[in-house]
């Protein structure tokens, strides 16, 4: 930005100035706007981070500032519409009502490793995956920065795990919402706000090529998660919309890409469906796609979603496929499915409570 020239300030869908998207440089301009020295900024981000749900609470602010705040600014903050707790593993998954009425997904993970964040990145999804809960024909909206960051702070707060790790999987596209995303990212890692940094956040795609090529520019150092899912055009077009207009040639070309410029592995998401995509013909040609390409690949037993006609492969499939791509060198691991019990993948629990179904 030029010196001189006059960045808008950003504002949420209901028009109040949205305090918790903004860096602390963007805050100084908010506060200079209301006549406030620029070290305000520092404090009112702090408390942000932290997730007050009262301007009162910023005790080190003056009250006139505070009743200006309140006045002219959104604090954020999510309501808890409901919440879900695994007793097999202790996943929490939560849907947050937001302001204008629409909700969202969020759910927390126990790992060995720490505690994960999985976070939703739009109001509902407009890719139409054919084996997806969160696809809606209805309307979508993004997330704005503060949205998605506010999932982070509440979710840790309510379920009292300490965040260290965030995937964003939840519903929507992040590459879809790009600008926000980024924002987020940056909200995140600041060294005065939550501190999560890159190489503890994963964000997937389901391969929005040219979005792709401007995050790997970026050069973060994030783990980029890609839903490939078939190793064929021809399959991948059947359960994935988005294939006809990146195909897989182009989704792999982007890859490639990806790697060498930001040098970081991908990690290939891979649900497995039984007859689908599942057989010793889609491990040889999943082979033949990645190879030399330093990756991961997560093979995934479908998560069946209610209704539809599509059905996970057998653990014995799983495993021949695993072993198969072991055996040629690829890095193949099966994910352990966590909280099963209370319907945590993706878009479950959204789109029953928008349905306005009880459980
Ligand atoms: N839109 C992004 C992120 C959200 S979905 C994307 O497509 O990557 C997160 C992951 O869950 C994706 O890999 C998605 O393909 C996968 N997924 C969605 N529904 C699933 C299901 N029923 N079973 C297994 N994986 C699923």
């Amino acid at each position: 930005m030029n010196a001189g020239t006059t960045e808008t300030i950003r504002t949420t869908p209901e028009g109040k100035a949205d305090l918790k998207s903004m860096l602390p440089q963007e805050l100084e301009q908010y506060m200079a706007s209301v006549g406030q020295p620029p070290y305000r900024a520092n404090q009112v981000f702090r408390w942000l981070s932290q997730g007050i749900t009262d301007f009162d609470q910023m005790s080190d602010l003056p009250k006139s500032l505070r009743e200006t705040l309140a006045q002219t600014a959104d604090l954020g903050g999510p309501r808890i519409a409901r919440k879900q707790v695994s007793k097999r593993d202790g996943t929490v998954k939560y849907l947050f009502g937001l302001a204008d009425g629409n909700c969202v997904e969020t759910v927390v993970m126990q790992y060995a490793h720490g505690n994960s964040v999985c976070l939703s990145t739009q109001a509902g999804c407009h890719m139409g995956c054919a084996f997806c809960a969160s696809f809606e024909k209805g309307e979508t909206r993004n997330l704005t920065p503060a949205e998605i960051l506010d999932q982070v702070i509440f979710a840790g707060l309510d379920s009292g795990l300490s965040i260290s790790n965030i995937v964003l999987m939840g519903t929507g596209e992040p590459l879809d919402n790009y600008d926000n995303v980024i924002q987020f990212l940056r909200l995140v890692g600041h060294e005065r706000g939550l501190r999560i940094g890159m190489r503890h956040i994963s964000l997937s795609t389901c391969g929005l090529v040219p979005r792709i090529y401007d995050l790997a520019a970026l050069k973060l150092q994030l783990t980029l998660s890609v839903s490939l899912h078939a190793p064929t055009d021809e399959i991948r077009s059947q359960i994935m919309p988005i294939n006809n207009k990146y195909p897989l040639a182009q989704l792999i070309r982007a890859c490639r890409d990806y790697f060498e410029t930001t040098g970081r592995r991908i990690s290939f998401e891979y649900a497995m469906i039984a007859g689908l995509n599942d057989g010793r013909d889609c491990a040889q040609a999943l082979c033949g796609l990645l190879r030399g390409l330093p990756c991961h690949i997560n093979l995934i037993p479908l998560n069946h979603v209610e209704g539809s006609p599509l059905k996970p492969s057998g653990r014995e499939t799983v495993r021949r496929f695993q072993q198969y791509l072991q055996g040629r060198g690829f890095n193949a691991t099966v994910r352990r499915s966590l909280g099963g019990d209370i319907d945590a993948s993706c878009g479950q629990l959204r789109r029953k409570a928008m349905a306005g179904k009880k459980d």
